[in-house]
């Protein structure tokens, strides 16, 4: 009896080659509408599935193959010889092979102005049916979900007199059942999606337009596709892959092309996200950042974007060795000189682009050194996405921190107030400080950062390390706390390291003393009413 296979697609290509291949190894091909009509076209003789099942194809397509013609032919055991009689019984006959892919449903719903009604008619359900029913019984049926498989398939029969082994045969089942998991995924996450909003509209609680994009769902099944396998993790021992947010448009560390260097590790990623995070915070300005283990050591920005760097490295040269840099602009072959100048080493440069030249003297200047290239950063940026947190057993989600603050929002609660300089490296280093690990202290002058302290169980830890990072530099500078002092003792050290003016939230049952510490020795300090929090 000849074998047969039934072919029914969306995405035709390669599908007229690769059901010729099949005749040509004695196959009978059945096939539904479109796909037959294309396969005739190409010269093929076609079974239509209304033969089989002796039912038309009916309601615009919702039921053309949803048949105990189709699936009977698809489930039977072969070795179960009541199966066999029973199908025998009923006249159907076995189907070997389905070569199906589905209604482009993600492509659908991604067309801006989409209806309700089009994405439901895009969801299909006879193809993911007879790609289940051929994966169950994958012992003696084939399931072909990809385009670009066609060719080894072919192959693989031409090879082995129109036969697939066990273990190709196993293989295409894991793969379809993976197929109709992100199929069924992705309309899960969709119709839930609309449900939120709606349910967000009706009640009109949130009204800004933040609130309004992000919808938290009751089941999380968010879209991540690998994007490289990781040689390791944090350490060594750790065994780590790298995934990609299907959702998010916004140029990012995933989206960077590596234009030269080694692979990159687990860390280099995490700094280097953390960098580009930073510089995209300055969209009027050039900016470059210096990053170590997540945490910039050294920040500005300036006319130019070499300026930028060059203040950048001067804020922590010691720390800036083995560092990760981010620009938020095209790097020249004058910021590449800056870059690899002598006694220097970094670990990955990320920038918008790079000029020929530029590429060229960092390449030259370091065999290993990560080049990547974002694009344009300032692009695709409705979509915020979220933020995600691991706990053991759990997954904290939030939106992103990306809130910002002019000067319209600072409330000066001093005596002296800050001078106009002042006032641009108050809310320069507010900028800096949200990137910063709490307890965070960032030191700036100039639109330059001084010193940093990171990550203290104590804010006047934060302070004093700040404070001697910027030693000698700090004399008339700024100081941003990511979150409010519970104590005065931190604005006596920034007054002794000779500070001038300090922008914080404010909020401390203590803020009283606070300011009043701040009015003994002539600091200026703003409240912005709103903390930076990050762990
Ligand atoms: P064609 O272009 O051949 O008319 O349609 C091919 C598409 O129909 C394939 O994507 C296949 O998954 C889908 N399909 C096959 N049988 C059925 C069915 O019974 N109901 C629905 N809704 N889709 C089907």
């Amino acid at each position: 009896m000849a074998k047969r296979a039934l072919l029914s697609v969306s995405d035709k290509r390669g599908i007229v080659k690769m059901a010729r291949g099949l005749v040509d190894l004695g196959y009978e091909i059945i096939s539904t509408g479109g796909t037959a009509r294309k396969l005739r076209e190409g010269g093929l003789e076609v079974i239509d599935v209304s033969q089989i099942t002796r039912f038309p194809e009916m309601m615009d397509g919702r039921v053309k193959t949803l048949h105990p013609a189709i699936h009977g032919g698809l489930l039977a055991l072969r070795d179960n010889s009541g199966h066999m009689e029973q199908l025998e019984e009923q006249g159907i006959k076995p189907i070997d092979m389905v070569v199906v892919n589905l209604y482009p449903f993600a492509e659908t719903i991604s067309r801006p102005g989409v209806t309700l009604e089009e994405a439901i008619e895009n969801i299909d359900i006879g193809g993911p049916s007879m790609i289940r029913s051929a994966a169950k019984n994958y012992c003696s049926v084939a399931v072909v979900t990809d385009p670009d498989d066609y060719d080894k398939i072919l192959t693989e029969l031409n090879e082995n007199d129109g036969d697939l082994s066990l273990k190709t045969r196993q293989r295409l089942a894991v793969k379809a059942f993976r197929m109709t998991a992100e199929y069924d995924t992705t309309i899960f996450d969709y119709l839930q999606g609309r449900n939120e909003r709606d349910k967000k509209e009706t009640s009109k609680a949130k009204s800004s337009k933040e609130e309004a994009d992000i919808v938290f769902p009751e089941v999380i099944s968010l879209n991540y596709i690998k994007k490289q396998d990781l040689r390791y993790g944090e350490n060594p021992h750790q065994r780590a892959v790298f995934y990609r947010e299907t959702n998010l448009k916004e140029p990012s560390i995933t989206t960077a092309e590596k234009l030269h260097g080694k692979e990159l590790s687990f860390n280099n990623i995490n700094d280097a996200n953390g960098a580009l995070e930073l510089v995209k915070e300055f969209t009027d300005r050039p900016a470059a950042a210096v990053i170590k283990h997540a945490n910039p050591c050294g920040m500005a920005v300036a006319d130019t974007l070499e300026e930028a760097y060059r203040k950048a490295h001067a804020g922590d040269p010691l720390s800036a060795f083995g560092s990760i840099v981010a620009l938020n602009r095209e790097v020249s072959p004058e910021v590449a000189r800056e870059i690899a100048g002598k006694d220097k080493f970094v670990e990955v440069v990320i920038a918008p682009d790079y000029m020929t030249e530029a590429l060229e003297i960092l390449k030259n200047r370091w065999k290993n050194v990560r080049l990547l290239r974002t694009g344009d950063l300032f692009i695709n940026r409705e979509k915020p996405g979220y933020d995600m947190k691991k706990v053991t057993g759990g997954l904290l989600v939030q939106e992103r921190d990306l809130a910002i603050i002019n000067e319209d929002d600072l409330k000066i609660v001093t005596e002296v107030k800050p001078t106009e300089g002042q006032l641009r490296d108050l809310l320069f280093a507010w900028k800096v400080v949200k990137h910063v690990k709490s307890n965070a202290i960032v030191m700036a002058k100039d639109e330059m950062v001084v010193g940093v302290g990171a990550g203290q169980m104590s804010r006047v830890d934060a302070m004093i390390i700040a404070g001697r990072k910027s030693e000698g530099r700090q004399e008339g500078g700024v100081v941003a706390s990511d979150a409010f002092f519970p104590f005065p003792d931190a604005i006596e050290e920034a007054a002794a390291r000779g500070i001038k003016a300090i922008i914080q939230p404010g909020g401390s049952i203590r803020d009283d003393q606070v300011i009043e510490a701040a009015n003994d020795h002539k600091i200026a300090m703003v409240f912005t009413g709103r903390r930076h929090f990050r762990h």
